[in-house]
């Protein structure tokens, strides 16, 4: 297969995406268009650069993964009407997993450069900060995380689905609107005694724009299976560190509220494009620098200045 180089992203969106805007829109643009085509060899050393920092990593981003693998392991033995395992050897797992990256940021170091896709690297590590903070919140969130997951309802109600209900979620899964590709996938989702249940766990802080995300996955879900269309759908947002559960029930015009969402989140997008058209961005100091505390923990901070 021929393999072709294009020479800017494709144009689509997500909440995560329009949080990333709105937090900082220089690190927008270091992250989804001077990053793009730095994975090649003889691509510009800054492009380089800056596909490398966007492949940092963090704890907290790491300690998503890994309540995403054991909530994975919690509904396969669910289904399968195995014993669910402890909170302790959740968190057991989880902290092996979070050691071993850990190990393999501190001595890949040349590896990680070589190949940044494809080699584990926190931030922290790789920029030589002070890795405390990281590693002293890591240790009061994990062990509750555990306990929030193992906590959460979904359990139960899949174990009576057995092999039923399942919905399965591809790793981009996105949907058509107005032409571009919007990115919506739940955590996880099922149907049981004909109610869609749609799931997003967060093991971070509560934000406004949490709920339409539950909503796009639902958008996503009803569109993507046709035979969903009809049914109850209940959406839970699952704070697992603090053990609580925010429902998200969608109202009759759920799919209009979050499509007002997704068409003023592109406008805004678009605005910083030259050609909307090609998704060529304007130059880059038209994406403002928006210092904050966050720029502390920005991948970008050592190209930002
Ligand atoms: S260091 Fe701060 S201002 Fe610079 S890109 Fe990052 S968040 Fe934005």
């Amino acid at each position: 297969m021929r393999f072709e180089v294009k020479p800017y992203p494709e144009l689509s969106w997500s909440i995560s995406r329009q949080r990333k805007l709105d937090r900082c829109p220089r690190a927008f643009y270091c992250s989804y268009y001077l990053a793009w085509n730095g994975w090649l060899d003889d691509a510009p050393a800054e492009s380089r650069m800056a596909y490398r920092l966007n492949k940092l990593t963090s704890l907290d981003a790491l300690l998503g993964q890994q309540i995403d693998e054991r909530a994975r392991e919690l509904e396969a033995a669910a289904r399968s009407g195995q014993p669910l395992p402890s909170a302790a050897e959740l968190e057991a797992r989880t902290r092996e997993a979070l050691r071993r990256a850990w190990q393999t940021s501190r001595s890949g170091r040349t590896a990680f450069e070589r190949k940044p896709g494809k080699t584990v690297m926190l931030r922290s590590v790789y920029l030589e900060q002070d890795t405390r903070p990281e590693t002293d919140r890591l240790n009061q969130k994990a062990g509750p995380c555990m306990a929030g997951l193992l906590a959460a309802s979904h359990w139960e109600r899949l174990r009576a689905c057995g092999d039923a209900g399942r919905i399965e979620i591809p790793a981009f899964a996105s949907f058509q609107y107005d032409g571009l590709k919007v990115f919506a996938a739940p955590d996880l989702a099922y149907v049981h005694e004909g109610t869609l249940h749609v799931i997003d766990w967060k093991s971070g802080r509560e934000d406004d724009t949490n709920p339409t995300q539950v909503l796009l996955q639902m958008w996503w879900a009803l569109g993507t299976y046709h035979e969903l269309e009809g049914l109850a759908v209940h959406g839970h947002l699952e704070y697992v560190a603090a053990g609580r559960t925010q429902p998200v029930d969608p109202t009759r015009d759920f799919k209009a509220q979050a499509a007002a969402s997704v068409r003023e989140g592109v406008a805004r997008m678009r605005a910083l494009l030259s050609d909307p058209e090609r998704n060529i961005p304007l130059e880059m100091e038209a994406f403002e620098q928006r210092e904050s505390g966050l720029c502390r923990t920005c991948n970008f901070a050592p190209i930002c200045e």
